[in-house]
């Protein structure tokens, strides 16, 4: 496991010192409540070892993450019965990210709660579309 950082929130909270509503925990992974809640039953799912977010994680830390957020969706959906539930994850400050340990938010969805994570399909310009895909897969 990698180092806790010392002045991190969620490090802390792994190590106890900090309380916290558990919703889980392995080995590599520990979720908990969020204490700011876009809504009933808003979740969090974070790797044990501080990394800042998905660009510098283990990939065997994130390859524990998607399950435990099922089990949480699982509970989540047996629980409260939303209308869906979002998995969403940010990366930096133009993500919104706050907090700099990786994890991954889980919300309850209805269909009225004004949450901005639903996007129009407007298609898009097929010559953009590619010309940008070239340049992510010079790099890949
Ligand atoms: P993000 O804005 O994606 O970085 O999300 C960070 C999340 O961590 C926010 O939704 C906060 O409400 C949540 N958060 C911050 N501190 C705590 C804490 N002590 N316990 C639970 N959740 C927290
Ligand atoms: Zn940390």
């Amino acid at each position: 496991m990698g180092m806790a950082n010392p002045d991190c929130i969620f490090c802390k909270i792994i190590a106890g010192e900090v309380p916290s509503l558990k919703l889980y925990e392995d080995d590599r992974v520990f979720a908990m409540m969020d204490i700011n809640p876009f809504d009933d039953g808003h979740g969090l799912v974070i790797t044990k070892a501080h990394a800042e977010n998905l660009l510098n994680a283990d990939p065997d830390d994130l390859a524990a993450v998607l399950p435990a957020a099922q089990k949480i969706c699982r509970a989540v959906e047996a629980a409260l019965k939303p209308e869906g539930v979002n998995v969403v994850q940010a990366n930096g400050p133009a993500a919104g990210q706050t907090v700099y340990h990786f994890h991954t938010h889980i919300f309850p969805r209805r269909r009225d709660d004004g949450a901005m994570l639903n996007w129009g399909h407007t298609p898009g310009d097929m010559g953009r579309i590619e010309a940008v895909y070239n340049k992510i897969m010079a790099v890949m």
